[in-house]
């Protein structure tokens, strides 16, 4: 009978008791260690106007939203973001704050699966998954406090140093533009890669395209690597021949050539061009990386830690694509990757964004280095390591 099956305990309602009675006798505020449960969840969202117009090959935009989380437990708060829309505050506040309230911190994947059940109906990819995203990352910070321990220590370290590559380049940039940043990346701080946009107005500028990617290749010297992003902006045989027309200039990644959706059309473009096809940045669940991969869709994975599901789909993501061969590289946000990134062993490198390197310097205490082409996560902080600047950030805020 329907009525003797037993429900799943993730789908009753949390019974905390255990823990109130290992915290007898202390208040909850100032519970800690193993035994603190998850007290609330604040949200504020910023918004950063560009500092000069931006575009890629496919959006063009003047300001990056971002999404703070602190969630509070055991008289210590964790911080965690996600780069997305307003949207996601309500979401945490009014949906995700309930799923996980006076859960155990430490057990982040029990959080993690709570928030993920809970929104069943609400659909998981899109702002959904930024917004759990940007709660799990609190919590693994908030675990690394409460424990005292920088969160790659937690996960477990396999490279002391991650590797980043420049990011940015937009097809707005004028010459002096690109070339200053391009010379900022490769001589101020001795980046050995860097990246590109290209497929300007959905592949409707090719003669400019490559001329900027010769130009990139003038600026950087033939010892550094390049890499362009068309931001899914051509079309399949239109990006074949974009990759033979740029072969002079020794392109070593060729990021979404085709739409992320067209696997297909991804395959193709990865069977015919030597430069590594890559994907992954809207990926926001394990099914998307797994499907993609069974595709043969890409060389590298590419999977972004505010939009996956956070640090714990991260891993797993990884861990898909271990199994399949392919090393993964982590999409923007280069501060909420670099711990996660150190532990995984199938790292190929973390994208240095150049909109996220600034807001996240700008907002932060703790910001990482990127001097010589890596991050070195700090050990000397708990957590994740980043200190959120409030005064600075205020006059960002929205909401
Ligand atoms: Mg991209």
């Amino acid at each position: 009978m329907l009525g003797d099956v037993a429900l799943h305990p993730l789908l009753l309602p949390y019974d905390n008791s255990m823990f109130r009675l290992a915290a007898s006798g202390t208040s909850r505020s100032t519970v800690s260690g193993l035994e603190a449960t998850i007290d609330d969840v604040t949200v504020v969202t910023y918004t950063f106007p560009t500092d000069q117009p931006e575009a890629d090959g496919t959006l063009a935009w003047s300001a990056t939203t971002m999404i703070v989380v602190e969630v509070i437990g055991g008289g210590q708060t964790g911080l965690g973001y996600t780069y997305a829309a307003p949207a996601c505050q309500p979401l945490i506040e009014q949906v995700l704050l309930d799923a996980i309230r006076d859960r155990p911190v430490l057990d982040v994947s029990g959080a993690w699966e709570a928030m993920v059940r809970a929104i069943r109906n609400l659909g998981r990819p899109g702002l959904v998954s930024c917004a759990i995203s940007a709660v799990d990352t609190a919590l693994w910070d908030l675990k690394g406090k409460l424990l005292d321990a920088p969160v790659c220590r937690l996960l477990g370290v396999v490279h002391e140093a991650v590797p980043v590559y420049g990011s940015g380049g937009f097809t707005t940039y004028d010459d002096a533009t690109a070339r200053a940043q391009l010379e900022q990346w490769v001589h101020a701080w001795q980046l050995p890669r860097v990246k590109i946009k290209i497929g300007e107005s959905w592949g409707g500028n090719v003669t400019r395209d490559l001329a900027r990617i010769g130009f990139a290749r003038d600026v950087i010297g033939s010892a550094v690597d390049l890499f362009v992003d068309a931001n899914g902006g051509y079309t399949r045989k239109q990006a074949v021949r974009v990759a033979q027309a740029m072969a002079e200039h020794d392109v070593a990644w060729f990021e979404e050539p085709v739409s992320s959706d067209d696997l297909t059309g991804l395959k193709e473009v990865r069977d015919q061009v030597r430069p590594d096809v890559t994907a992954g940045e809207y990926g926001f669940d394990l099914v998307y990386f797994a499907r993609m991969i069974a595709a043969h869709a890409v060389d590298c994975l590419q999977v972004d830690v505010t939009r996956c599901g956070g640090i714990t789909e991260w891993v797993r993501a990884a861990a898909v694509a271990a199994a399949a061969g392919l090393q993964v590289s982590g999409h923007c946000a280069p501060n909420l990757h670099a711990h996660v990134a150190a532990s995984v062993p199938n790292l190929r490198h973390l994208e240095y964004f150049h909109d996220h390197v600034r807001i996240e310097n700008l907002i932060f205490d703790g910001a990482l280095d990127p001097t010589g082409g890596a991050l070195r996560p700090d050990r000397t902080r708990p957590g994740l390591g980043l200190e959120l600047k409030r005064a600075d950030a205020e006059r960002y805020r929205v909401q």
